[in-house]
């Protein structure tokens, strides 16, 4: 299925290709010992080879490569045992090599494909183009002082993946699919934080129009665009822009362009730079880089369960539709949490509806992670076996679950406190229906002149009464009986 566009003349099909920045989960950069966490004192985590002091010799930290190989495994990608890192040369303030190491023609990681679950509930594969291993530039600093622009070195040589897709998107809807779910990849495999807002994963968008089953149309690219949602909108605002120039007339020039997140617009930064302007050409510093099929099996044996994997399981073993499957699969952790629900044998769909509804519903609303839910799984399960044995009914179990989520506390302790019990005597609920039947004479007429519909509101009252505590079917069967 491809989302066309409506343009002023006819349909036009949107075609995009991602090129993903990631940056590699590692104590140190890509070829020097410097640290890399976030956040530091500008230009405290620079060595002599991130300044690019003569002389110094990069030397390959072993844990990227390992890094980008699971990446590539964990993208179902050709993992290329023999790559090459070359200069991409070029000037920038930021840049004190006057060059970038990064991979050109053989990459560390070839071909592979992304499962994309889209919105409307179907999966599609998305190719992979390759992934090869660059360092991060520095950064300038414009706002700290006024009249020079000052230089930040502490990215500077840390190490990024880049992960680029083929041209297989069609909407903004599905590039942002496919980033969640790349992002999902990296952070189960812990090869990247995926964390955006700190720029630790970040996005080149091209996008180009065409009519439906034409060849593909000039693109242009969109540098650095930092969160799913502005990657929508930058595809969304670019995609329109296009269309009208070919519209009127015009034709797409091939360049670089801006998103501008304030205005939501797309503006021109410079036209397109071809490799040749970049004069790549192997690092003379730098052997290239040999793997062992050992060092590659090794990786693959020790990877974890990923998330399609987990959601066939939770399908086959828990009995979960693939909606509730995909949701409790999106995150490591949340996948987790409901395993530890469920263990010890606990009613697996219950054990979903639970997680997903209340749970998120109540984190969301709080703006907290799984990790900080006052709730532990252990706690939750220990509720569910509360519900399981009748200790209490269903409309209590959803108050006292609010109580542990504001307390913190074990469902049995607010049950007990509380005095929530289910009234499971048939006498005490008896005598209450009695009570609500003597006074609502009107009523008990109408039911047993067969609107049965009544019977609804005295299960209300009767539920009322016993402020939810009674068991809600034998207050139907009591109210038959004394009805009917
Ligand atoms: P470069 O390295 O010069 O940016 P690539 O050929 O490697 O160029 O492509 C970069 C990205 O652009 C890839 O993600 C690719 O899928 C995407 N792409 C290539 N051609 C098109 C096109 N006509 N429309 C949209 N995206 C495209
Ligand atoms: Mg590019």
């Amino acid at each position: 299925m491809t989302a066309l566009v409506e343009g002023r003349t006819g349909e036009w099909e949107v075609v995009i290709g991602l090129e993903v920045h990631a940056q590699v989960v590692s104590q140190a950069k890509l070829f020097s010992g410097a640290p890399t966490a976030f956040g530091a004192e500008p230009n405290s985590q620079v060595s002599l080879i991130d300044a690019a002091m003569p002389g110094m010799l990069p030397v390959i930290n072993e844990e990227c490569v390992r890094q980008a190989v699971r990446t590539g495994l964990g993208l179902n990608a050709k993992i290329n045992r023999h790559s090459v890192f070359d200069r991409k040369n070029y000037f920038y303030p930021d840049l004190p090599q006057g060059y970038q190491i990064s991979q050109y023609k053989q990459p560390i990681v070839g071909e592979g494909t992304v499962t994309v679950d889209l919105p409307d509930g179907e999966a599609r594969d998305v190719g992979i183009e390759r992934l090869h291993l660059e360092q991060d530039a520095g950064k300038s600093v414009h706002d700290r002082d006024p009249r020079n622009s000052l230089i930040d070195l502490n990215r500077a040589g840390v190490a990024l993946m880049e992960i680029v897709s083929k041209p297989d998107l069609r909407s903004a809807d599905e590039a942002g699919a496919y980033l969640t779910k790349l992002r999902a990849i990296l952070r189960y495999l812990g090869t990247c934080d995926g964390n955006m807002e700190q720029g630790s994963m970040r996005a080149d968008v091209n996008v180009s129009v065409r009519r439906p089953g034409e060849p593909l149309g000039t693109r242009c690219e969109m540098k650095n665009v930092n969160s799913i949602r502005f990657v929508k909108q930058a595809i969304e605002y670019e995609a329109r822009r296009q269309i009208e120039i070919i519209e009127d007339g015009g034709s797409i020039a091939q360049e670089t362009r801006l998103f501008d997140p304030d205005r939501g617009e797309t503006r021109p930064m410079r036209a397109k730079e071809e490799a040749h302007d970049y004069r790549y050409f192997p690092d003379p510093d730098l052997l290239p880089l040999e793997l062992s099929e050992a060092f590659v099996d090794e990786l693959r044996a020790a990877l974890p369960e990923l998330p399609d994997v987990k959601k066939a399981r939770f399908m086959v073993d828990y009995g979960l539709s693939a909606y509730d499957a995909n949701v409790l699969v999106a995150e490591r952790e949340t996948a987790a949490f409901f395993e530890a629900v469920v263990a010890g044998g606990r009613d697996p769909k219950t054990a979903a509806n639970w997680v997903i509804s209340n749970l998120f519903g109540s984190l969301n609303r709080e703006d907290k992670t799984i990790a900080e839910s006052p709730v532990s799984a252990e706690q939750l399960g220990g509720l569910l076996d509360l519900l399981a044995d009748k200790t209490i009914s269903g409309r209590i179990a959803k108050d006292v679950f609010d109580e542990m989520f504001k307390t913190g506390k074990d469902s049995a302790e607010i049950v007990e406190e509380k005095g929530l019990k289910q009234i499971t005597d048939t006498g005490a609920i008896e005598t209450v229906i009695e009570q609500i039947i003597a006074d609502n004479p009107k009523q008990a007429d109408q039911y047993r002149s067969g609107n049965t519909k009544v019977a609804g509101w005295f299960t209300g009252q009767a539920m009322r009464a016993t402020q939810g505590k009674a068991n809600p079917q034998l207050v139907n069967e009591i109210l038959k009986d004394k009805l009917g």
